[in-house]
């Protein structure tokens, strides 16, 4: 998908736009994870979040910030998850490969989980050393 086929580049339907700027917009997504689903776009084509020009990442991050409080405030969640892409297109895990940030408003039993049931075991704790070195190289 390029920037003509696109539905965020040149995103125009102001009846879902919340928030818009210069650089960015937010919308209530059209496709939510879950109810109140709301995300922040840059204007701009990007794939992935390490594309993103640091000072635009910033600002995304405040825009969320913001937007995460009217959130609060419209639909009284029980708490929130934020989300980010970052290579998500190139293997089908995203249907509009242009970066976004997802604000995802949580509700007692929405049923949507994040499974963090892994239980630390040694041989688990041994995978998590070996992951963090490999990290640690790379950021050298
Ligand atoms: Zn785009």
């Amino acid at each position: 998908m390029n920037k003509k086929t696109c539905s965020f580049c040149g995103f125009d339907d102001k009846a879902v736009t919340v928030y818009e700027d210069e650089v960015c917009f937010a919308i209530v997504s059209e496709n939510p994870i879950n109810k109140h689903h709301v995300l922040v776009i840059p204007k701009k084509h990007y794939e992935s979040f390490i594309e993103l020009p640091d000072k635009l990442a910033v600002h995304i991050f405040l825009v969320a910030k913001k937007l995460s409080k009217a959130v609060r405030e419209a639909c009284n969640p029980d708490a929130i998850t934020h989300l980010f892409d970052d290579d998500v297109s190139k293997s089908g895990y995203n249907m509009v490969p242009h970066y976004k940030f997802h604000i995802i408003p949580r509700f007692k039993k929405d049923m949507h989980m994040i499974d963090w049931g892994q239980l630390r075991t040694d041989q688990n704790y041994d995978d998590c050393c070996k992951y963090a070195k490999g990290i640690k190289d790379k950021l050298r």
